[in-house]
């Protein structure tokens, strides 16, 4: 699983750095970072949740 992250579309609303800390950021424009874009297994839930609670659809997950 591969972490994508559409900065052109991210409005820095920071709720992916609420649901999974470890794995996402936010730069000084509050735009989104990706700190991990291959999640470890045990990071697969909080990543779905930071993905469904992303309120602009920036975030996607693809298959390796
Ligand atoms: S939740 Fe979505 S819109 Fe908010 S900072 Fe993360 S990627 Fe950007």
């Amino acid at each position: 699983m591969k972490i994508e992250a559409n900065r052109d579309i991210c409005i820095g609303a920071g709720n992916c750095v609420l649901a999974a800390e470890d794995v996402f950021d936010q730069d000084d424009d509050a735009i989104v970072e990706v700190l991990e874009d291959h999640p470890s297994p045990d990071q697969e839930t909080e990543v779905r949740n930071a993905v469904a609670q992303c309120p602009s659809g920036a975030l996607s997950l693809v298959d390796d």
